[in-house]
């Protein structure tokens, strides 16, 4: 099944009637979905522009559900008038409509280090189908063709006194909560350390010592100029599966001041292994807010059915599961996702939200002076 499917996004035939450039103005796209020419769109109007909007690169439309629709729409209906007027379309088309067609997409590889391809935590131990090494041909082949406006590479970068590797298990006190004890303790088992923090972490084999060969970036994985290496899994007593956070979230790697820098708006997460580290930073991208893309192909993991649990997961967020053939034109914004505008919209409506509230808690705080 091609990954758009599977994703819940079907694309039917070409439908030239809605189609529109939307490099052209504002006032032109305005007018041009204004059918019935009353200075107003109402929810049907909003409808073509919806099938002008999503389609991918052959032209061919994205179906978006009704209620999905009336959901988009209802975020650009500000005054809840049922029409979107040409103020409330300026703040459509500049803060939607515009990011959908020219986004601003950040490529992260996770992981693609030595100790998960061929060293002490090689997946393909794990799961005969895996193999780490098959992810570096197709991320390479994404990097060769493929304009993204950053790149990252994140590293676990372990301390060698890192909570999470077996052999250091006697330098810690479990909690009395923990489901194993320090003598039944194996490799893979969970425990919970006393702390402080006080944690539940798997045990692994060592691994991603700092400066050590299993830390390196596979010598075949391509490295673009400018891009930028992130570095988790520091923190001694925190283990960090996620690019974004440590497991406790304590702490945030560089990697989100980083993406507010370029002004992303889409990143593209692959790499190792794709049910742990992989799995965990799309979560946390989706949570952030950022359009997510999970690129299939490029990413191996440990567990099949955590695999499948992965994905499950993105797609009920709005997240989008693609192959890296399809990444190009997603990139160029010549394929426009339905799921990933419906996306950006529910985060529109989010910090309005919170800037409501925060107005709200301003004028209570100030009667309360007064
Ligand atoms: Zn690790």
């Amino acid at each position: 099944m091609p990954a758009d499917v599977e994703a819940g996004t079907t694309a039917h035939r070409p439908d030239e009637s809605h189609s529109f450039d939307f490099e052209q103005d504002m006032d032109a796209c305005y007018t041009a979905f204004d059918k019935d020419e009353d200075g107003l769109l109402d929810i049907n109007e909003f409808g073509s522009l919806c099938r002008a909007l999503f389609r991918n690169d052959r032209g061919q439309v994205y179906t978006v559900s009704p209620e999905m629709q009336a959901d988009m729409f209802s975020v650009f209906d500000k005054n809840e008038d049922g029409f979107i007027d040409r103020e409330e379309f300026a703040y459509c088309w500049t803060r939607w409509i515009k990011r959908i067609v020219r986004p601003v997409n950040v490529f992260l590889a996770v992981d693609v280090q030595n100790d998960f391809i061929s060293g002490s935590l090689n997946i393909s131990r794990y799961s005969a189908q895996q193999n780490g090494e098959e992810v570096i041909e197709p991320i390479n082949a994404l990097l060769d063709t493929v304009q993204f406006d950053a790149v990252f590479y994140s590293l676990d970068w372990h301390p060698s006194d890192h909570v999470s590797f077996f052999d250091n298990l006697a330098q810690r006190k479990l909690h009395s909560s923990s489901p194993v004890s320090f003598e039944e303790a194996k490799m893979f088992d969970t425990v919970v350390f006393e702390g402080p923090p006080q944690i539940r972490q798997k045990l692994w084999p060592r691994h991603c010592v700092q400066e050590s060969w299993g830390a390196e970036l596979h010598k075949d994985l391509k490295v673009v100029e400018n891009s930028v290496m992130v570095y988790k899994g520091t923190n001694p007593e925190v283990d960090s599966y996620s690019v974004f956070w440590d497991n406790k979230k304590m702490t945030q790697t560089s990697l989100v001041s980083q993406l507010e820098q370029v002004n992303a708006t889409d990143i593209y997460i692959c790499g190792l292994a794709y049910d742990i580290c992989v799995g965990a930073t799309a979560a946390d991208a989706l949570v952030i807010g950022y359009r997510t893309i999970l690129v299939d192909d490029c990413c191996r993991g440990v567990d099949l059915e955590d695999i499948e649990r992965t994905k499950r997961n993105l797609v009920s967020n709005h997240g989008v599961i693609v192959n890296s053939s399809q990444v190009k034109a997603m990139v160029e914004g010549r394929d426009r996702r339905p799921e990933l505008g419906y996306k950006l919209a529910l985060e529109l409506r989010n910090k309005e939200k919170k800037h409501k509230d925060g107005q709200q808690m301003e004028e209570t705080e100030e009667e309360q002076q007064e």
